[in-house]
């Protein structure tokens, strides 16, 4: 059940305590994918899971502004800080949790949202009237998906199969050209960079010529289906906090 498009009724009768929320970011993707990627493809992965599960799952809105200051010097890149992120994340929970939806799975797409939501979700667990746990989309696309990085191969075949329109088809050459294979700038287990432009000229970490369609679909199975498999372990959690020793 998606909120925007259902009526207040609607959600007042729905039989769930199941909810998701997903969560991206609004920021540089290369020369070729939108700087809404990531919250294009938490909402695709929501979306199919929501599809695919037995039961009936809220879906909020996305949060489509997160921890992505890291890559200010590319035009369009927007940011919170993250308390400001980890606030707005609590608070969408708890009216979830005020209407009924106090079992909640964070669907998040942006790395840099991942630290945040793993201590916003604790945050809410131990102190909220809701449980939350987050879930990253690409952690579990399994083995063989191509590595991460960043507006590459597989964020880009997402999009390809779920949002074609957000990729610039003839920029893949130059976008893959330009770009860097490695996140960071790293000295032993160090990373010594803070920002994205300290080691990639156009914003690209990957290869996005790599990219396809067909891969995406795959991601998209591997990924809803992980989710789906979350959501039903979550729908059945005992969600009871331990009693002090
Ligand atoms: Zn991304």
């Amino acid at each position: 059940m998606d909120i925007q498009s259902a009526t207040w009724t609607e959600v007042r009768d729905a039989e769930t305590n199941l909810a998701m929320v997903p969560i991206g970011s609004t920021e540089q993707h290369g020369p070729h994918a939108a700087l809404g990627t990531d919250t294009l493809n938490a909402e695709t992965v929501a979306e199919t899971a929501a599809d695919r599960l037995d039961d009936p799952v809220a879906v909020s809105p996305a949060v489509s502004v997160g921890v992505a200051e890291e890559h200010r010097q590319f035009s369009g890149t927007l940011w919170t800080s993250e308390s400001t992120f980890r606030s707005y994340v609590r608070d969408i929970v708890e009216s979830l949790a005020f209407h009924g939806f106090d079992r909640v799975v964070l669907v998040n797409g942006h790395g840099g949202n991942v630290a945040a939501l793993r201590e916003v979700a604790g945050t809410i667990t131990r102190h909220d009237d809701a449980y939350a746990v987050p879930f990253t989309w690409f952690e579990a696309v399994g083995e063989d998906a191509p590595p991460m990085g960043h507006g590459g191969a597989l964020e880009t075949s997402l999009l390809q199969h779920a949002n074609p329109d957000a990729v610039r088809e003839d920029r893949l050459d130059d976008a893959a050209a330009e770009g860097t294979r490695r996140w960071g700038n790293w000295k032993g287990k160090v990373n010594l960079a803070f920002d994205s432009a300290e080691f990639t000229e156009n914003g690209v970490v990957g290869d996005p010529r790599e990219a396809s369609a067909d891969l995406g679909e795959d991601l998209l199975d591997a990924a809803s289906e992980a989710l789906v498999d979350l959501l039903e372990t979550v729908a059945e959690h005992d969600t009871e906090r331990p009693p002090r020793k």
